[in-house]
């Protein structure tokens, strides 16, 4: 109830901040930490930006790099009420290379995060429920890369897949697989199928082409491509036969960071350039929701054409603003702290 009165008053977009820890390197090479957390609590979160400056942001949550993903999740955890009682969802991870987009969203196998969680949590609603409604749950893994989509649970077909609107007005991809789960595990071999086909895709591409840009992360975190979960969810209320259907978008994104012309030449470029422009569209799209504009440009990119539905309306969007407690990125999370500000 609470958390939804505070979704009303907010335009239904949320916005919570996380801080990684200090990375070993950093510390090994004595970087100064600019994050103050001391107003964390309140949602507040400063920065020092330069000597004593100090530049403070508000969040509707903001969590410090002692909290893990269970304390993450808590806050989360709601979105999969929302999307079970027919409210189409999204929760996506925003933010430069290397300040935990994929450990928030994915986490790992000892330390699941976002994803795993939502989806856990929404078997275990279906089934505190299975004597009022029967529900009908779908997952699609897909990417995009230079504005083209993939779908990973099919990588040999070749077929153009496009984004078309029905006539009550969703979006879907004709086509596209939409793999039915019955339980979290089939949900989970379902992601692996989705990974190895990223790694297989990543061969042919990213792989290929040695390079030369940030040189301090592993190439292993140089991801170039949004990691998309779409599930699909199918209500049927057993009293009345009322139909409902929603949807849950679970997105990774692309690294913010703008990389330098001088960094990346070809084909690189041209991928950094469609992230650039995808992740501004997608900054674009969420402030126009906040200031009730009345044109909202969806169709500015493939990724917010995708999200349309869950970006506005009556959706649910849970926004992740991570970054890195660092002087040395300080730049970077100035201006991921700067795109967030705008949805507010
Ligand atoms: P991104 O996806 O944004 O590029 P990653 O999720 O790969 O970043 O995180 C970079 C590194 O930092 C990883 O080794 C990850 O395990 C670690 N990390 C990120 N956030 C946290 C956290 N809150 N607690 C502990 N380790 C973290
Ligand atoms: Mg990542």
């Amino acid at each position: 109830k609470l958390f939804n009165e505070i979704q009303e008053a907010k335009g239904n977009i949320r916005v919570f901040c996380r801080c990684r820890p200090p990375s070993k390197k950093e510390i090994a090479a004595g970087y100064a930490n600019v994050v103050d957390f001391s107003g964390a609590k309140d949602g507040e979160l400063g920065v020092l930006t330069s000597g004593s400056t100090k530049k403070t942001f508000k969040f509707d949550r903001v969590f410090t790099p002692d909290d893990d993903q269970v304390d993450v999740f808590a806050d989360a955890c709601p979105m999969a009420t929302s999307v079970l009682d027919g409210f189409n969802v999204c929760i996506f991870a925003y933010g430069q290379t290397g300040t935990g987009k994929t450990f928030t969203m994915e986490g790992t196998v000892q330390n699941r995060g976002v994803n795993y969680r939502t989806v856990e949590q929404l078997f275990r609603i279906v089934e505190e429920r299975s004597d009022t409604f029967s529900y009908d749950i779908s997952v699609s893994v897909l990417e995009v890369y230079n504005e083209q989509i993939r779908d990973l649970l099919d990588i040999s077909t070749s077929k153009r897949l496009e984004i078309k609107q029905s006539s009550e007005g969703s979006h879907h991809i004709p086509g596209i697989v939409e793999a039915k789960v019955d339980n979290i595990k089939q949900v989970w071999q379902v992601l692996q199928a989705g990974s190895n086909a990223r790694a297989v895709g990543s061969n042919n591409s990213l792989m290929s082409h040695p390079v030369s840009f940030s040189p301090s992360l592993g190439l292993a975190n140089l991801l170039l491509f949004y990691s998309m979960l779409c599930i699909l969810v199918k209500a049927k209320n057993l009293m009345n036969g009322e139909c409902t259907k929603s949807k849950l978008w679970l997105v990774d994104l692309a690294g913010s960071e703008r990389l330098a012309k001088t960094d990346v030449q070809g084909e690189r470029l041209k991928e950094a350039q469609n992230i650039n422009r995808s992740l501004s569209a997608l900054g674009d799209v969420i402030s126009a929701l906040a200031n009730k504009s009345s044109h909202i440009p969806y169709r500015n990119s493939k990724l917010t054409h995708l999200l349309q539905d869950s970006l506005g309306g009556d959706s649910k969007t849970l926004m992740f603003v991570q970054i890195s407690p660092s002087e040395h990125d300080l730049g970077e999370t100035v201006s991921s702290l700067n795109f967030a500000s705008r949805v507010r």
